[in-house]
């Protein structure tokens, strides 16, 4: 059958191309025509698979030649081309091959002044110009000249040829050197002028597709460096700016105003970013002969350079990202599966047996101390009962002045102060109201403590596209109005003289504490400032995280702050995300809490590269703003904002103090010890965490020595301040007197790490520590000088596996910024080959599947957690990561990364909110209940605990009724991310805006088809002459309901329909 139809609709192709008699030609192409007008793309790319496009071809120069044309014959087979033509991608290729181009250009030039036949050419045109190499063919053969006889300014009459011409000119300006013709021919003053006609003259919007297309022609010229350089010249950014100001009230101008955007923002002029240097404000000098200057990777952000060759590159970056994922994927069978040998002589793992002090712990002191646990114990007995919300009551303040890195060019000015840690309210109604400067100080250094929010109140509010519009236009404002702008600097590193006393009216900003990096504050305008973020130590790059003071603000007014060195390509921020922000008054008003703040939020590409002096060698480097507008809550407040909820070092240690204090002695074991010092001389701690043995007796002392390990680790990445409320909520429920985290702790023994990069945490790094290495890829071999955390992190885990005792679980908190949602990533080999495609033989690699229970459990017990996102795949971009070499050379199964969003979910009990601390601080309590139900399902359990579980955590019930939830929300929904990404599209040089979209060509040719059925007047003069509307209508006439064809079925499987053709009558 299939056979048959094929057959059937080859014999007709072959007729098409071979047949010399006119009817039989006709005949086909209304058959031809009917076919394909019905149904979907799918019978179209049949055709194409069997030769459509390479007939018609044949067909269309054999008509070519016939003298004179007969344009019966001509007419159905140019639309047959121009809908077959816009989707076979190698449809330019064959033109050029039947040698089709000439003909096509002489045709539309024969029919200048046949505006119905010159339509239909011009149609096939455009869909030729859809390929870069065809397009240049017909540049160079004259095609634009031709088409800029067509286009003409405002006029009522033969829009449709005009609308045509104007399509086929955008297609061909997507080839640079036809761009570059054109320039130089002068068109591109002529588009200006043209659109310019066409929009004075469009009042009530009836043409805003000739508009639209004009802008379309402008987009593609400028992508050229000739093209912007003669836009700017001929005023282009004065014109569109002020034309679209005409536009933003208008509702259906939308495509309008985001093409003109796209223009501005692209053609704005490229400066270099205001600061001296891109290099961090800070350096630290490393120890030995290691390099001060670490590489640049590139891998992060987007690169241009300032030659012609920027625009054309990826005109579908999704699809190039999703080949070079696969791409990078480990492959290799071999070393997936190898154990590399020991980085490090055998013997050094001998000095982390200090560091199990649990192993060989006799517990001698036991009787002791239980007289003072007693009383202990009557005074936890007091505490509130809300194991999983524990908050000390106590302040602690044991690390008065912590030791912390000074650095700079004037040490001792970043003066670090340990910010006095305080968990509750009460502690601020005592502060001393007539010292309110201390205060002050000492209610931003508290800034660390966080109130909950309620989630309902911080909805996900997706992006707004005037907001974007505004912005940017706000931004090219500064160019066309330049009296307009103030550009003082008020705050400056480089610079301290800039920074005080401030300026009447005007924002004060300040940096200099821990976490905090502000680099400079420009003032643009009353109300507006740019803020320029530090690199991270000894680094030019890493930009994101950002937390700096401002005060003297006015009340009810909304200040513009606009972060100008932002690097990543996209970010949450564009899809509903907000920043933080805490207010001293508030505060001192008994409200202190950090709380989601700032409204018409957006991110966007702007117009600062990083010049080749200013960026050593990163040359070229594109930036990004995140502009945001804030109202503050007080006149003359003191207010931070961040990117995220902060979480300093001196927040850790304090809440770690907090932590040993109010544990219950008796049941909790807590050892705390420094792992090492980092670089800049911070001790980073260590902590081991389990249940205190039942008794003395040799079993139950047996019994905690032979707990297995977990392994949790945080805060490698120092802007990934969310890991921190994650771990802090692991960290609180783990020495918590909930009895499940009491039935936790006898299950395993948990060494934590809970900051491995203190010393970038303190000086408000995002990615780096102190000698700029991400480290976080330096597990393969890290430095013992100059990754001290990694190589003793990794030490202890590698002496942990020589005693036979690798943990059962690893985890390393992250935060991601451009997802949301709570994820893991682990490791599989099978799931990375099949991935890649390998062909995988299963007998001989054979994998336990354990490293999915984890996630799965999590997906049902913690609202924020979506197996969805999870992936097993390694990478080979990964393999110097923990996750990839506690997993190979530790050989732990359940090795994983656990990634929290910044911004919020996008399924089950969160979806469509930001996640507040709370919600980070309950996922982490929340993955200490999926450990301990994976203990429960993967380890021989003793009869005890399997009842005291059972009793706890009615599992079976718990675990149903999350499913039913979790699958009620998330089952429809697999997209990501909402549709707007596309409206803003963050890279100005791509070419995809829609205008390709088939649907739109194919209404124009239906529309025509019963404008000729009709024929308007003013097309009917020219038409008369040598096509009667009588003929067309005959030749139409199959096409009606009611003629032979309609006998064909119309089955969805649609190629069925072929079997009749084999008594067409060919
Ligand atoms: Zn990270």
């Amino acid at each position: 059958m299939a056979e048959q139809e094929a057959s059937g609709l080859q014999v007709l192709l072959s007729t098409l191309q071979n047949s010399r008699n006119k009817d039989v030609i006709l005949n086909i192409l209304s058959v031809l025509t009917d076919l394909l007008s019905l149904g979907t793309g799918r019978r179209i790319h049949y055709v194409i698979s069997k030769g459509g496009s390479e007939a018609l071809l044949q067909a269309l120069t054999t008509a070519a030649r016939t003298e004179p044309p007969d344009h019966s014959t001509l007419l159905p087979l140019l639309r047959l081309l121009a809908r077959v033509g816009q989707r076979d991608r190698k449809f330019g290729l064959k033109v050029q091959k039947a040698e089709a181009t000439d003909i096509i250009l002489s045709l539309a030039r024969r029919n200048l002044g046949h505006h119905l036949h010159l339509t239909h050419c011009l149609w096939v045109l455009r869909v030729c110009a859809s390929n870069v190499t065809t397009g240049t063919t017909l540049g160079i053969n004259g095609a634009m000249e031709l088409l800029f006889k067509v286009i003409t300014p405002y006029s009522k009459r033969h829009v449709r040829t005009v609308r045509a011409a104007i399509e086929a000119l955008a297609a061909l300006l997507k080839s640079k050197s036809n761009s570059r013709r054109a320039v130089t021919r002068g068109y591109l003053d002529g588009l200006l002028r043209l659109y310019q006609d066409w929009h004075h003259n469009d009042v009530s919007n009836n043409y805003i597709y000739i508009r639209k297309g004009l802008l379309l022609c402008l987009k593609h010229i400028t992508n050229v460096q000739l093209g912007r350089e003669t836009f700017l010249g001929c005023r282009g950014m004065e014109i569109l700016f002020t034309t679209v100001q005409d536009c933003l009230s208008c509702k259906n101008l939308d495509p309008i105003i985001t093409i003109v955007t796209q223009i501005l923002r692209k053609c704005y002029p490229k400066e270099p970013l205001p600061v001296a240097t891109a290099r961090s404000f800070y350096s630290f000098p490393l120890p030995g002969n290691a390099k001060a200057e670490p590489p640049c990777e590139g891998s992060e952000g987007d690169y241009e350079s300032d030659g012609e060759e920027e625009a054309e590159k990826n005109l579908d970056n999704e699809d190039v990202e999703s080949k070079e994922e696969d791409y990078d994927l480990e492959t290799d069978v071999n070393k997936l599966r190898s154990r590399p040998v020991l980085d490090r002589p055998e013997e050094e793992l001998g000095q982390y047996e200090a560091m199990c002090p649990e192993l060989s712990h006799n517990f001698q002191e036991f009787e002791s101390e239980s007289e003072e646990e007693k009383s202990f114990e009557d005074r936890t007995e007091s505490l509130p009962s809300a194991p999983s919300r524990f908050i000390p009551s106590a302040v602690s303040v044991k690390h008065p002045n912590q030791s912390v890195t000074e650095m700079g060019p004037d040490p001792g000015e970043k003066d670090f102060q340990v910010p006095l840690q305080s968990w509750t309210k009460k502690e601020k109604s005592r502060w001393d109201q007539t010292d309110e400067k201390r205060d002050i100080a000492e209610a931003a250094r508290d800034a660390d403590s966080c109130e909950e929010e309620d989630p309902a109140r911080i909805t996900l509010r997706p992006l707004p596209k005037d907001t974007a519009w505004d912005k940017v236009l706000d931004d090219v404002r500064r160019l066309i109005q330049p009296d307009d702008v103030i550009g003082r600097t008020v705050f400056d590193l480089d610079e301290p003289s800039h920074s005080s006393p401030a300026a009447p009216g005007c924002l004060t900003f300040f940096s200099k504490f821990e976490s905090g990096n502000l680099r400079k504050a420009i003032q643009v305008r009353e109300f507006e400032y740019d803020l320029i973020m530090n690199a991270d130590v000894n680094s030019n790059q890493h930009h994101q995280w950002f937390y700096f003071e401002v005060r003297d603000m006015k009340l009810a007014v909304p200040y513009r702050f606009n972060v100008i060195n932002c690097e990543k390509f996209n970010s949450q921020f564009n899809y509903g995300m907000q920043l933080v922000m805490y207010s001293v008054k508030e505060a001192l008003q008994g409200r202190p809490r950090w709380l989601r703040a700032g409204h018409d939020i957006c991110y966007y590409k702007n117009h600062y590269r990083c010049s080749a002096a200013v960026g050593e060698g990163v040359r070229g480097r594109c930036y990004y703003t995140l502009a945001f507008s804030i109202k503050f809550p007080h006149k003359d407040d003191v207010c931070y904002l961040a990117y995220h909820y902060p979480y300093t070092y001196s927040t850790m240690m304090s809440h770690l103090d907090i932590l040993e204090q109010n544990r219950n002695p008796k049941k909790v074991y807590w050892g705390q010890q420094t792992l090492c010092q980092t670089l800049g001389g911070n001790p980073c701690p260590l902590l081991t965490i389990t249940a205190m043995p039942d008794s003395k007796k040799r079993d139950d002392l047996e019994q905690f020595c032979n707990r297995p390990y977990v392994f949790l680790m945080a805060r490698v990445h120092p802007g990934e301040s969310n890991a921190s409320w994650v771990m802090k909520g692991t960290l609180e429920f783990l020495v918590s007197s909930d009895p499940i985290a009491d039935l936790l702790r006898k299950c395993f023994i948990f060494k934590i790490i809970p900051m491995l990069n203190p010393d970038g945490v303190i000086n408000g790094n995002h990615r780096c520590s102190l000698s700029g290495d991400d480290l976080n890829r330096q597990w393969l071999t890290p430095s013992s000088q100059l990754h001290p955390t990694i190589y003793h992190a990794k030490g202890l885990l590698c002496y942990l596996r020589s005693i036979g005792r690798a943990p059962l679980v690893f985890c390393d908190y992250h935060g991601h910024s451009q997802k949301k949602n709570v994820f893991l990533y682990g490791c599989s080999i099978k799931e990375t080959l099949w991935q890649a495609g390998c062909m995988v033989d299963t007998a001989v690699i054979t994998e336990d599947v354990g490293y999915r229970t984890l996630p799965k459990i999590l997906d049902k017990v913690a609202p924020a957690f979506v197996m969805n996102s999870c992936s097993f795949l390694v990478e080979k971009s990964r393999e110097s990561t923990a996750r990839v070499v506690v997993w190979k050379e530790v050989g732990v199964l359940r090795s994983y990364t656990m990634e929290s969003t910044y911004c919020g979910c996008s399924h089950g009990l969160y979806k469509g909110l930001q996640l507040g601390t709370q919600e980070l601080e309950e996922m982490g309590s929340k993955f200490c209940l999926g450990l301990l139900i994976l203990h429960l399902k993967s380890l021989p359990c003793s009869k005890n605990v399997m009842a005291q579980a059972a009793l706890l955590l009615d599992l079976e019930e718990e675990i149903t009724d999350r499913t039913q939830r979790s699958c009620s929300n998330s089952c429809l929904e697999t997209d990501d991310e909402p549709p707007c990404a596309e409206e803003l599209d963050y890279d100005t040089d791509s070419c995809s805006d829609g205008e390709g979209d088939f649907s739109e060509l194919d209404q124009e040719i239906q529309e025509c088809l019963s404008w000729v059925e009709g024929q308007t007047e003013d097309e009917g003069a020219t038409m008369g002459q040598t096509c009667s509307s009588k003929a067309l209508r005959g030749l139409y006439m199959s096409s009606q309901p009611g003629s032979n064809s309609t006998a064909l079925p119309l089955s969805p499987t649609a190629l069925g329909v072929y079997s009749g053709f084999e008594s067409s009558p060919a």
